[in-house]
């Protein structure tokens, strides 16, 4: 029989992870719907990958997902078909079939109206208005569900009335609903709360309305039980794995903002569904608390593969800067902003790249590895890199890596060294009318090494811009082969070491001196080599500092301290070093 997962959001909750772990067990216990794990996408342990990991180890290669959720929102739409998604990368070969929502549904009416009747204890129902509170949504189909439910529960079943509310994203809110009852003439109250389980927002249920009732103490306010683990429930898993099974799902797309442009939501329309915090609810806001990693997103780690600018703390983008500030973990390479990982806070886990075991391609191993582990045990990873992560940065590779892995990855590009190491020396890599291309080229590997790539006799050719990253230990060669292959001897080159740094350092030389010149005045990495006809340029006048650390004190500058090692006509024309 086609294994069954049941797939439930997870909650902060013990009571609540009880609850699912019994409706598992009563669903497995009965026997009908073959072989059944439940899991969570976040927060709650079992993790969804457990579930599906053990329904795999036992044979299962098609599986029916149940999605535990009442109504069709984000979770339902978009978490769990993701978690899914990336449980198939996990599994090559893995199918699925995806069971709807749970409700509208008569067996959950009923177990509504238990839970009603539970908390009335014999007042009658004609005098009782009911509060049905869902979980609430930005997607107005799922919060026109609680509404359909209401008015479903309402009929046949003598109530005085019952009035939707939510607890959450939507209106009216738990107090808001109270009050409109209390206008009403409602003297008895039942709320009931539209949930599966306990949970945070349940007990917040229970707390708002003790406090509506506190301020009314003319009204006699009741709250009824979460649904919980019962036969009906079990019933109900048992009848949507079914109708999976037989490939008879009846969705209702008409009024779905995502398929049916809905006034006020026309952001939605034709776009995949996406995750998003709910503003009110602490586990889409989890990383601004203080936290504790173990009930945190079991398997909702993510990787991004950030650049973090050249160097300084405030040349990284608005971008990274977010996702570090919300990083569980962050692996940091040398030459990425140190700076900031001061300003981190301090639970986060602070990995240095340059210190994992030697050997570079063991290392990049170790590191991959790393950041899948830390990702797969559900935290937030950013891996942090000097400049641009794609340029010289082994970027994709960890993105490669994370993707093999089925770890959700994304790259942030950043400002890489190859064009701004020459502009805060004052050197523009391209120039109207002056230098129409650019090159960044990797001088790791000398010129005819076995294993260069690099076209060097093309790049004499070429009249423009040259930047050469890693090229410290072998300017001396580089510099000789393209005046072998026939670029001027006399074209200029600027050695910018530190470039952005307070002890930012420029040397100038012929391309003929370039490597004595950068021996004698000690360049070492990191530094960049810009050549070509930038020399033409000169700044108008000193360059401005604009880095937060100018900002914040005195802007001091000199000429360059190696003007001994010019050329005459470069000695002319000193470069403007920025200390
Ligand atoms: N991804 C990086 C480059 C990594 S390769 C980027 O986009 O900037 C490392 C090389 O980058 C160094 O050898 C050096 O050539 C250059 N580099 C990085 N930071 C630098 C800095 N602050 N000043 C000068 N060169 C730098």
């Amino acid at each position: 029989m086609t294994g069954l997962v049941i797939v439930g959001h997870g909650t902060r909750s013990a009571a609540g992870v009880d609850q699912f772990a019994a409706l598992v067990d009563r669903v497995r216990r009965r026997g009908d719907t073959g072989d059944v794990e439940g899991g969570f996408i976040e927060l709650s342990r079992p993790p969804l990958t457990d579930a599906v990991g053990a329904l795999v180890g036992r044979g299962h290669r098609a599986l029916v997902a149940l999605p535990l959720v009442l109504t069709g929102a984000g979770h339902g739409k978009g978490d769990i078909p993701a978690a899914m998604a990336r449980e198939q990368r996990r599994h090559p070969g893995l199918s699925y079939r995806y069971g709807r929502p749970l409700g509208p549904h008569p067996l959950l009416h009923t177990a509504l109206e238990e839970r009603v009747d539970a908390a009335l204890a014999g007042a009658d129902r004609a005098g009782t208005f009911v509060a049905l509170i869902g979980r609430g949504s930005t997607d107005p189909d799922a919060n026109a569900e609680v509404a359909k439910v209401a008015r479903l529960l309402w009929e046949g079943r003598g109530y005085a009335g019952v009035e939707p509310g939510f607890i959450s994203l939507a209106e009216p809110s738990v107090p808001a609903v109270l009050e409109r009852l209390r206008r009403l003439g409602a003297r008895r109250i039942v709320v009931a709360p539209y949930f599966l389980f306990a949970g945070v927002l349940p007990d917040r249920i229970v707390a708002q309305s003790a406090e509506f009732a506190a301020a009314h103490p003319d009204l006699d306010v009741r709250v009824a039980e979460v649904i919980g683990d019962c036969d009906a429930l079990a019933d109900l898993v048992r009848e949507r794995y079914a109708e999976a099974l037989g490939g008879d799902i009846r969705m209702n797309c008409d009024t779905c903002a995502y398929r049916v442009l809905m006034p006020g939501f026309a952001d939605k329309v034709g776009r995949p569904q996406r995750p998003h915090d709910h503003p009110d609810d602490p586990v889409g806001h989890h990383h601004h608390h203080g936290h504790d990693h173990d009930h945190h997103h079991q398997d909702q780690g993510s990787v991004a593969v950030v650049g973090g600018g050249p160097g300084p703390d405030d040349l990284i983008t608005v971008r990274a800067k977010a996702l570090l500030d919300a990083a569980d973990v962050v692996v940091v390479d040398r030459l990425a902003p140190q700076g900031l990982l001061a300003g981190l806070r301090p639970d986060v886990l602070v990995v240095d790249a340059a210190k994992v075991p030697r050997g570079p391609s063991m290392a990049q191993e170790a590191i991959n590895a790393a950041l899948v582990s830390h990702a797969k045990a559900g935290r937030r990873v950013v891996r942090l890199k000097g400049g641009d992560p794609y340029v010289f940065g082994r970027g994709h590779e960890e993105v490669q890596a994370c993707v093999a892995a089925g770890v959700p990855v994304t790259v942030v590009p950043g400002v890489s060294s190859a064009i701004a190491a020459p502009a805060l020396a004052g050197v523009p890599v391209t120039h109207r009318g002056v230098a129409h291309d650019v090159t960044v080229v990797s001088g790791h590997l000398p010129p005819g090494h076995p294993d260069s790539l690099v076209d060097w006799a093309a790049l004499a050719r070429a009249r423009g811009t040259v930047v050469l990253l890693m090229a410290v230990d072998t300017i001396a060669k580089i510099a000789a082969a393209l005046i072998e292959h026939g670029r001027a001897p006399e074209t200029p080159v600027l050695a910018v070491q530190d470039a952005g740094q307070p002890h930012q350092r420029s040397v100038p030389a012929r391309l003929d001196e370039i490597g004595a010149v950068a021996a004698r005045a000690d360049i070492g990495p990191p530094a960049v080599f810009v050549l070509g006809p930038w020399s033409l340029l000169r700044p108008p006048g000193p360059l401005t500092d604009y880095s937060l650390r100018a900002v914040s004190g005195p802007v001091t500058r000199s000429s360059s301290g190696s003007v001994e090692a010019m050329t005459p006509r470069q000695a002319a024309n000193p470069t403007t070093t920025i200390t």
